[in-house]
């Protein structure tokens, strides 16, 4: 695989950032995640406005302008004939001899990648996929997509363990999102329920693409908050994440979901989201 570093293309063998890469020793940066399908780039303008944001809310300049990113992207798919999968960039607040202050004169590290990845045709996003429940031991800033991702990295260990595909996290009774995920549930109302935004959970783009979908269908959508009780009555769920895309959610831990086949709505919802990404 051909990697971006600071400006350069170099083979992975060759990529190499300094010990002292304050991503490194303190978490100290952000990335981001694009889904590509047929070659195309998907939710591409979403993830890099968040890339934007997440770097302004810890003060990390941007590496670049947004449509000279964009051409990185195109070229490392392009070098690695990425056709499915996904592309990977990470911006670090950068180099410097090991001290929780830092001072004003940092310049970022900026390396992306690509992946090659079956994504609409993974076994999870077409039978769908069974998730538990895990305590939410994050940070509170989770509206901020940093590398600071060990409550996630032990949330999922802790439930692969036991043959579960994603975790559900859960703070005061309410499912906040999945460790790489955003939680959806449809009630026996036909409503489909997701979390509001706020610095509880990261701000999905696929979220909002889906969001727009279901605007567009007519149906019914509530941004509220839910329990795991809620949840595990549901009588569909799902997830979304840039390489997750649509996926069904078939059972809650113990509790199966409907009849635990993706549901109608669920189905629909995937169909169309492809639909509109290979447009
Ligand atoms: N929530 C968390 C904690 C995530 O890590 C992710 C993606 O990795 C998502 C939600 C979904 O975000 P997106 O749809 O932008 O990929």
């Amino acid at each position: 695989r051909t990697i971006y570093i600071n400006g350069e293309y170099v083979a992975e063998e060759e990529a190499r950032v300094s010990v002292f890469d304050r991503g490194f020793l303190f978490g100290d940066g952000i990335y981001e995640v694009t889904a590509v399908i047929d070659g195309k780039l998907i939710d591409n303008d979403l993830h890099l406005a968040r890339l934007e944001r997440s770097l302004k809310e810890i003060s990390i300049p941007m590496p670049l302008p947004v449509d000279e990113i964009v051409k990185v992207q195109q070229e490392l798919r392009d070098r690695n004939g990425l056709t499915e999968g996904v592309i990977y960039l990470q911006v670090t607040r950068g180099e410097a001899d090991r001290d929780f202050g830092y001072g004003e004169d940092m310049k970022p590290n900026f390396i992306a990648f690509t992946q090659n990845k079956n994504l609409v045709n993974a076994n999870s996003v077409k039978n769908g996929v069974a998730v538990d429940i895990v305590p939410d031991n994050r940070w509170a800033r989770r509206d901020i997509k940093t590398v600071m991702l060990l409550g996630q990295v032990l949330a999922k260990k802790a439930v692969k363990a036991n043959g579960f595909h994603e975790a559900w996290l859960v703070e005061d009774g309410f499912v906040t999102e999945g460790a790489s995920s955003t939680a959806f549930i449809l009630t026996g109302d036909n409503v489909i329920v997701t979390r509001p935004n706020s610095h509880a959970v990261l701000p999905g783009c696929t979220r909002r693409a889906v969001m727009k979908i279901i605007e567009e269908e007519n149906l019914t959508l509530e941004e509220r908050l839910f329990t795991v009780e809620e949840a595990a009555a549901a009588q569909e769920a799902f997830l979304t994440s840039a390489s997750s895309l649509v996926t069904p959610v078939i059972r809650i831990g113990d509790r199966t979901i409907g009849d635990g086949k993706p549901g109608p709505i669920t189905r629909r919802l995937q169909g169309i989201y492809l639909d509109l990404a290979r447009a």
